[in-house]
Order: structure tokens, then C-alpha cells, then sequence
């Protein structure tokens, strides 16, 4: 029966596009922490990203691209479960903790690597995971078959330091298929080349590499070379911010002349999005002309930089306009992969390929939602309107996107008929969501006041 549903998914897919190759490989490039307007092909003027730019021209760009969270662990959990990671109260940044059998992704929830390695695809995580730290939240233990990277939020470019209290999250071990091993370059560089080796050495048989860079997340350390081509930007934090984000770009450069080389860019799927929108005061990047920053459901900390490419079958140097999120990048892997998502009621992404063909002409979404903290923040955007509660201190606002993605002017009080049906749409989205006091957190959360009251929460991450 399995194969049978297989066989119709990739005939339904290959008699749209006849020149589609079946079941192609994904490679997700996640950037951490990256400003909206700090690539080329989103208009920076002072950092250069030729290979992010190439990407951009080779695809389509999601003009209203989000990521399901303003904050790193709970965009990773949606994007990883292919759910709104509300569905499971996950909201919170897990510190890196590896003796902490509570705290991180569900066990019970299914990862889009575990259905893609039933559907024959080979899994790979490289790079930051941010979903617990156990054995039993592994990558290895979650669906991928290769891994190689750190379990926490963040790490060091330059050290490890195995002599540290396990807690300790930047120095943390890098591992590759868990065993510790040294860090022997700059650390980008060395995820890039992670990267490169696994293309190699699985070009024969279709894979799924989320290549989770941490850049240019803090720590702000940079290698000297792109320090001085960059040394005519004054602000230092802002020159190794441009630094690390050209070291990544860089990276990508490799990543897509490795597939160019070994004449699979036609045969793989490459997205590209950042997690969240840029910590603007802690990295120096730059969300311009967006309100707010990461963390916030303003604009700022929701909408990405958000690429798809594959060459052949889907048409060059295009724009995307109806909103997207993150989660639908990972459905469409299961998509492309022959999974059968449509009738899932347990994933809330949708195949993009239909919709950036043209295929399907209509928005993909009535609506996406954004919940932070139980509810004291959330959003709704639909069309063109969004309505945003802030904090819990302020009161909701409604906002016109196509005339102030700037967030400037409040026309709630114009259009009160909007702002009902918004509310309405959100509360039964959310109406069984859970909090994130519940499942593993709650457990956590009584540990907390116990063995680990000492455990410092970093919500930078
Ligand atoms: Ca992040």
C-alpha cells in the first residue's frame, strides 16, 4: 500500500513537471540570527553575498517568507515536526543541558527526518541542533542517520573545550555521530565542509541535509581574511558581523559548486532562510525596513530571508508574495519525497513547489500564527492584514502590509470587522495548542526549582 500512494505522489509529481527528476535530494540551509536586509538579494549594500545572491537568482524569493518563531529552539521544533511547535507547547530556548532527560523536542513527536528515512531518503544534520541534548533527543535519536555539530544554541567559532561542566554551551563537544571530535578551523568553515564531504560521498542515492549553520549568531569572531576585506566598516561588531555572514556565504558557494560538479543542482532542492529575524543590538545586524527585532512578533523577528532553488523545474529570478513559513520548507521535503502530507492532520505545512510553479494560483495560507510565551505576544497575519498583540503590557494593532511593512500605523480602530475575523482565526488555531508549561517542560520546570535552580536561562540563543 506504501508503495503504492509512493508511486502515485511521484507520478503526480513528474506528470506536472516532465522534466522533474524523482524524488529529489533538500539540502535546508538555516541561517541563526540573520538580519532581513543583510544579504544581497534582500539589498545590502555594505556585505557581499555572491554565492546567497546566485542562489536567489537561480530560484524564487519569498517576499513574505517567515519563520514560525521569533526565537531559535522553537523555530527549529516547528521546522523539525513539520507542526506549529504550539501544538506541543514548545516556546521556550532549551539551554544545553546532555544529563537532562526532559527538556527538549517530544519524544513523541514524529521528525520530518524520521518519515523521510521510511520514505528512503538518507538524513543528515550539520550544524546547530537546539533540541536537547539527552541521548534521547540526539539528532541520531530523532531520524538522522549523520550528524555532525553541537546539541546546544550556540558555540564558540574558534574552541572547544572538553574539561568544561557539560553545561557549558558554546564550548561545548562537537560531535560527529556521537563521539566528540576537535574543532580544526573556523567554524563555518568547517560545517562547509562537513557539508561538501557528505554531497560526495551520498550523490547516488537521494538525501536530506539540514545544514544548520550557527552564524552569525554570537559569539561575534570572525577569521581574519573576510575581517579585512571588510575593514573599511568602522563599527567593529558590524565588520565581524559582515564577516561571518560572508564566511557563510562562502560556505554556500561550496555547497553549490560541489553539487554543480557532480551534476546534481538539477537533481536537489536547495532553501535557504534564516531562523529568526536579527538581534540587532547583540549582532549589529540589520532589519531594515522592518519593526522590531528577534524575539519580537513584530515584523523584524518573524520575516526572513527565504529562498528556494532547483534549476529545471522551477523557473529563475522570480518572487514569491503570498506568505510562506518555515514549516511549509519542511513539508515540502516530505512532499518531494513522496510522503503523503495533505491528509496528515498532525503537519500544518503544505508543498510549496505547486504554488511557486504556478500550479496553484491561490495563496497557500488563509492565515499563519505566531504565539509567544503562553499567549502574552502572538500574531495573525492574513492577505495583506496582520494583527499583532506585542507583550502582554500592550494592546493589539492592526497593520496594512502591502501600504506599511513598517508596522507604523495602527488601523485597528478603522476596521473593526478585521480585527474580529483576525481574532477569530487566531483563537481557533489556538484552541488546542498547548502551553508550554505542559508535556517535558513541565517536568523541566519542577526540576528547575530543584537540582538545577542554578541553571542560568539564556533567551539570546
Ligand atoms: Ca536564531
Amino acid at each position: 500500500m506504501k508503495s503504492f500512494i509512493l508511486l502515485i505522489a511521484v507520478t503526480c509529481l513528474v506528470g506536472v513537471h516532465a522534466n522533474a527528476v524523482q524524488e529529489p535530494n533538500v539540502i535546508v540551509i538555516v541561517a541563526d540570527d540573520l538580519g532581513y536586509a543583510d544579504t544581497g538579494f534582500q539589498g545590502s549594500t555594505d556585505i557581499e553575498t555572491p554565492h546567497l545572491d546566485e542562489l536567489a537568482k537561480s530560484g524564487v524569493r519569498f517576499t513574505s517568507g517567515y519563520s514560525s518563531h521569533p526565537f531559535c529552539s522553537p523555530m527549529r521544533a516547528g521546522f523539525i515536526s513539520g507542526r506549529y511547535q504550539q501544538r506541543f507547547g514548545y516556546e521556550i530556548n532549551v539551554p544545553y543541558d546532555p544529563h537532562n532527560g526532559f527538556i527538549g523536542l517530544p519524544k513523541n513527536e514524529r521528525t520530518i527526518a524520521q518519515r523521510l528515512k521510511v520514505a528512503g531518503h538518507r538524513t543528515a544534520i550539520i550544524g546547530k541542533w537546539h533540541l536537547g541534548a539527552s541521548s534521547g533527543h540526539h539528532p541520531l535519536a530523532r531520524g538522522f542517520d549523520f550528524h555532525f555539530g553541537f546539541l546546544g544554541g550556540g558555540h564558540d567559532y574558534f574552541d572547544v573545550d572538553l574539561t568544561r561542566p557539560m553545561r557549558e554551551g558554546y564550548l561545548s563537544p562537537l560531535e560527529k555521530n556521537g563521539r566528540p571530535t576537535p574543532l580544526d578551523g573556523y567554524l563555518t568553515d568547517v560545517f562547509s565542509t562537513a557539508a561538501v564531504d557528505y554531497i560526495k560521498q551520498n550523490r547516488k542515492k537521494p538525501f536530506f541535509l539540514y545544514l544548520a549553520y550557527n552564524a552569525p549568531h554570537t559569539p561575534m569572531q570572525a577569521p581574519d581574511f573576510w575581517l579585512e576585506k571588510y575593514a573599511a566598516i568602522e563599527d567593529t561588531k558590524r565588520r565581524t558581523y559582515a564577516a561571518m555572514v560572508s564566511t557563510l556565504d562562502a560556505g554556500v558557494g561550496r555547497v553549490l559548486k560541489t553539487l554543480n560538479d557532480l551534476d546534481l543542482r538539477e537533481k536537489t532542492v536547495v532553501f535557504f532562510v534564516s531562523d529568526n529575524g536579527g538581534p540587532e543590538h547583540a549582532n549589529a545586524s540589520d532589519n531594515a525596513p522592518l519593526r522590531g527585532q528577534k524575539g519580537d512578533v513584530y515584523e523584524g523577528g518573524i520575516r526572513v530571508p527565504f529562498l528556494m532553488s532547483w534549476p529545471g523545474v522551477i523557473e529563475g529570478n522570480r518572487t514569491y508574495p503570498h506568505p510562506v513559513n518555515t514549516i511549509d520548507v519542511a513539508c515540502t521535503a516530505l512532499a518531494l519525497a513522496g510522503v503523503e502530507i495533505e491528509d496528515d492532520p498532525t503537519l500544518d505545512g503544505l508543498n510549496l513547489l505547486p504554488h511557486v510553479t504556478s500550479e496553484k494560483k491561490e495563496a497557500p495560507h488563509e492565515a499563519l500564527f505566531w504565539r509567544k510565551t503562553n499567549g502574552e505576544a502572538w500574531a495573525v497575519r492574513s492577505g495583506k492584514w496582520k494583527l499583532l498583540r506585542p507583550s502582554a503590557d500592550e494592546p493589539s494593532a492592526l497593520y496594512d502590509l502591502n501600504a506599511d511593512i513598517a508596522e507604523y500605523t495602527n488601523l485597528a480602530e478603522e476596521n473593526p470587522e478585521v480585527v474580529a475575523r483576525l481574532e477569530g482565526l487566531f483563537d481557533a488555531w489556538n484552541a488546542d495548542n498547548e502551553l508550554t508549561t505542559q508535556l517535558g517542560f513541565r517536568d523541566y520546570h519542577k526540576e528547575l526549582q530543584g537540582f538545577y535552580k542554578d541553571l542560568k536561562w539564556d533567551d539570546s540563543e
